[in-house]
């Protein structure tokens, strides 16, 4: 497959970080698809099916221009009743997901958040799972998505995954995927996707949403990062894309767009020329928030460093 250097995020299209306008979104999907924007990251769980169903929808009559990645084994909140990661529930799930996509196959299918789930039973019951679905021509690539990095490392040596999708984690405020799955990917050959590069919204414009995990120190840095950057006439999530994307293992970066001028101003991100010494001021101001870690899921399936930051916290 080949995936443009910035994905799609459909999060926002489930109302995810507020409410949006529908006739917009579908205007911001058909402007990223005409600049080449190519790969659309989606799961039930995004507005539990709203922006499956919405996608589905824009993307019809465009199907055969872009991927969808979309996801199963999460679809809610709160851990347990959110959850189903049975190998049953994996073939319903893509089911569902085919029908509210309007599409016959999906091109990437990922266990969604596997620090939910057993670990074992991941590896033994819910990849094996989306691997039969691969053989029988409903997916065309498989994988899981997840916060704590070892975990998702000790999943994908033990599994056959084409891609591991990690978020939160090679950014302006933290880069420790580099340290954990990066050598991984690079050397197994497994797709490497880089999920919120702003921090799940908290190096955007505004401020981060209310659910965000992230604590207040780093709210506090990336104001000040803000104010670096609104005083030097460039916007803070430019200068935070432009860092993700220029990543050389990364195949895509993930980023949550409902918008079309968060559209245009990503992919322009992508050829902008940043000045070092603001990259320098704005990683300053970001300094004591850097690193920021929490704790996701079940506790045994965290890094000690979350476990850590948590704790102190
Ligand atoms: P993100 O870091 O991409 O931030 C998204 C937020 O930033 C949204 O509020 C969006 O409106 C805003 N934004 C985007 N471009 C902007 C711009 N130019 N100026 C100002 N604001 C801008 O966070 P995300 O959406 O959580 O992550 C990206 C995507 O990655 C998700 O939509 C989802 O598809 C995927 N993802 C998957 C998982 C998982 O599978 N576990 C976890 C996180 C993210």
């Amino acid at each position: 497959m080949r995936v443009s250097v910035l994905g799609f995020g459909c999060s926002p299209l489930g109302d995810e970080f507020g409410p949006i306008d529908e006739r917009e979104a579908e205007r911001a999907v058909h402007r990223a698809i005409s600049l080449g924007i190519n790969y659309f990251d989606v799961a039930p769980y995004y507005g539990r099916t709203l922006a499956e169903q919405r996608l589905g929808r824009i993307l019809e009559g465009r199907r055969r221009r872009v991927l969808i990645a979309t996801k199963a084994g999460r679809y809610g909140r709160k851990a347990p009743e959110g959850f189903d990661f049975s190998a049953e529930r994996m073939r319903t799930s893509v089911e569902d997901s085919l029908r509210r996509l309007r599409t016959d196959v999906v091109d990437v299918l990922q266990v969604h958040d596997v620090e939910f789930g057993e670990t074992e039973r991941i590896i033994d019951e819910t990849v094996p799972a989306l691997e039969q679905l691969k053989r029988e021509g409903k997916v065309r690539a498989v994988g899981i998505t997840g916060y704590p990095l070892r975990n998702l490392r000790r999943i994908a040596e033990a599994t056959d995954v084409d891609v591991v999708l990690s978020y939160c984690h090679y950014n302006l405020l933290n880069r420790r995927m580099d340290e954990v799955l990066t050598p991984l990917a690079r050397e197994e050959g497994i797709g490497l996707i880089n999920a919120s590069p702003l921090f799940m919204g908290m190096l955007s414009e505004e401020e981060a949403p209310d659910w965000h995990p992230a604590p207040p120190a780093a709210r506090n840095a990336a104001a000040r990062a803000r104010a670096i950057c609104s005083d030097a006439g460039v916007r803070l999530p430019e200068v935070a894309l432009h860092f993700a994307t220029r990543h050389p293992d990364v195949s895509t970066t993930l980023v949550g767009m409902g918008q079309t001028r968060f559209v245009e101003e990503n992919v322009g991100a992508l050829g902008l020329h940043v000045d070092p010494g603001l990259v320098t001021a704005v990683e300053g101001a970001l300094k004591p928030a850097l690193g920021v870690e929490w704790v996701v899921g079940r506790p045994e399936n965290n890094d000690r460093e979350a476990q850590a930051a948590a704790s102190a916290a």
